[in-house]
């Protein structure tokens, strides 16, 4: 019997590393899809259309929201991002487990709807290390970054929200950490089991 799939959302701060580390994951893990995003943001160099996101522009978003296509959609700093629905509830049914790398609006918003979704906060080894990262990727002003530490000070207020915390000191710890989450959801005892022990019993 195919299970459903398992929905992991993972988020944290801005500059944590939830891309690199998601990216890492899915050359360790199988049966797994990370959901790709659209936004209304520019392209940056070395990004491909339809691999990091779905580049759109605010009309076609807004007329995604209106169609209700988007699973959740949020404003994060100057531009918007949302998850394409249909393309997560057609994994889920045939059984694959996806990943959301989102922000926690979002992700709060995920939650309202997927109760059985599983949450992940991904931590910096500090927020002096997180400052260096933000200011290491060379992408923002001073006052971007002012902005994007402040946000990260409220969002870890929100930690009590998530199934899991990670702490991204070491990208291979925590890759393996986040494999060793999705791995042991796997195996978790579910409303499902009835129906997987029926199967064992009919043989
Ligand atoms: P960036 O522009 O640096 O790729 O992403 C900025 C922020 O938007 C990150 O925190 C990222 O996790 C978040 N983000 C990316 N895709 C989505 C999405 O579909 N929905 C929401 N709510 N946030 C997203």
């Amino acid at each position: 019997m195919r299970r459903k799939g398992t929905l992991f959302v993972i988020c944290g701060p801005s500059g944590v590393g939830k891309g690199t580390v998601c990216k890492e994951l899915l050359k360790n893990i199988s049966g797994i899809d990370l959901s790709i995003s659209a936004t209304t943001r520019e392209i940056r160099k070395g990004e491909v259309e339809g691999v990091n996101y779905y580049f759109i522009d605010k009309d076609k978003f807004e007329e995604m929201i209106e169609n209700d296509e988007f699973l959740e959609y949020a404003q994060v700093y100057d531009n918007f991002y949302g998850t394409p629905k249909k393309y997560v509830i057609e994994q889920l049914n045939i059984g694959k487990d996806v990943i959301l790398e989102i922000d926690p609006q979002g992700a709060m918003q995920i939650k309202e709807k997927f109760k059985e979704g599983i949450f992940i906060f991904l931590l910096p080894p500090s927020m002096k290390e997180l400052k260096n990262r933000i200011i290491g990727r060379g992408r923002d002003s001073e006052d971007n970054i002012k902005k994007r530490l402040k946000c990260a000070y409220e969002e870890i207020d929100f930690i009590k929200e998530y199934d899991y915390y990670i702490i991204n000191d070491d990208l291979l710890k925590a890759v393996n950490n986040l494999a060793s989450i999705i791995k042991a959801e796997r195996c978790r005892v579910k409303e499902d089991i009835c129906e997987i022990v029926r199967k064992y019993k009919e043989e």
